[in-house]
């Protein structure tokens, strides 16, 4: 897997998935040494289920622990810290980790308890905690979802969890962005396995999951948080810290030379019970067999218009689904759609294509 890659796999069978995609990226060949020292880095935020949008699917812990251990690399951690305001032992039974790694026989590193040393992070003091210096191999696993205060969160700013907590409160009040991208500087990140099943709208501590049943791979922590805002309608100028790693040479946002590999397509899924904000944005939507990846592209695209003002109960109802095909329409999203009046092209479209494509054609 070369560093512009984007694996990309959908369904709902997560920890299958997820072992799929591990074997496409050649993760072992990767790694390359069973001496290794391995860390998975999970997103486990505060004790919430991963239903509600904020901490990784136990599914892709699993699949990377079997697919690890299958291919004899039995030198494994997993290891997170909490936000300040929770315990990470709290969270770890919250997501069912604790059975988990009892399970697969893997050791928990609570990084709220270890010890740590300060680095110069290309030219910022940051304190980082020893297990996490110590890995020679990070698969960073977050989840890709929205932020109250960097209105995207993925790779990069998932490495905040492996700083202790006294650091964690020294960069809120630095103003998040200058240290995130810092610490990426000090931290390894070989690869990142991205939880996009059903992330947050908005917010950091979930309530509001947005379904897109999707798992994606990357090798390149700038790409990924640059195909991150893609997928929720934003550019990534609009994420400081993520234009400042790429001027430290942690990565690129270089999306048009990127190279989508799909693993499979995806397909019309029920959707799950929506939150009332959702439910909000889905009143827009004229759904028929929707793919989750669609659906949840366009729930993301809704959100940025309605940020904007522009939603107003006159306006048409969208069209998206495979129920649409051949059928003719006002305006629809999606391949899908081809045959209305005014369609969207891709299979599924990001929501940042999406917002451009309603602003210009929704009246
Ligand atoms: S365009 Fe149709 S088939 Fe493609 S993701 Fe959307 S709903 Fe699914």
């Amino acid at each position: 897997m070369n560093r512009n890659d984007i694996l990309l796999i959908h369904g709902t069978n997560y920890k299958e998935m997820t072992k799929h995609l591990l074997e496409k990226a050649d993760l072992a060949g990767l790694i390359n040494d069973s001496h290794k020292r391995i860390a998975l880095k999970p997103n486990l935020v505060a004790p919430s289920s991963p239903s509600e949008g904020a901490t990784t699917h136990g599914e892709l812990i699993e699949g990377t622990l079997e697919y690890l251990l299958e291919h004899h690399f039995c030198n494994i951690t997993v290891m997170e810290g909490s936000w300040v305001g929770a315990k990470t032992s709290d969270a770890l039974r919250a997501t069912g980790y604790d059975r988990i790694l009892k399970k697969y026989n893997i050791p928990f590193a609570d990084l709220q308890k270890d010890t740590w040393h300060e680095y110069d992070a290309c030219g910022m003091k940051i304190r980082l905690c020893d297990k996490a210096a110590a890995a020679d191999f990070m698969i960073n696993i977050p989840v890709l979802k929205g932020h109250c205060q960097t209105a995207v969160t993925c790779a990069l700013k998932n490495q905040k969890g492996v700083i202790p907590n006294s650091e964690k409160r020294r960069f809120h009040t630095l103003g998040l962005h200058r240290p995130i991208a810092h610490l990426n500087t000090i931290v390894r990140n070989d690869f990142i396995l991205v939880d996009n099943i059903c992330g947050d709208l908005d917010f950091e501590e979930g309530g509001n999951p947005v379904e897109m049943n999707r798992i994606l791979g990357f090798r390149d922590p700038v790409l990924c948080d640059a195909f991150v805002c893609k997928t929720m309608g934003y550019a990534p100028e609009d994420v400081p810290y993520i234009t400042l790693a790429e001027n430290l040479k942690i990565g690129s946002t270089d999306l048009s030379h990127a190279n989508c590999i799909y693993l499979n397509h995806p397909e019309a899924e029920q959707q799950l019970p929506q939150t009332r904000r959702v439910q909000k944005l889905a009143k827009y939507i004229s759904s028929s067999d929707a793919c989750s990846a669609c659906y949840g592209s366009l729930i993301y695209a809704l959100d940025r218009l309605n940020e904007k003002g522009f939603l107003h109960a006159a306006l048409p109802k969208l069209g998206i689904g495979q129920g649409f095909r051949g059928k003719d329409g006002k305006i629809g999203i999606g391949q899908c759609t081809a045959c209305f009046h005014k369609s969207l092209k891709g299979c599924p479209p990001s929501a940042a294509d999406i917002y451009k494509f309603l602003l210009k054609n929704w009246r």
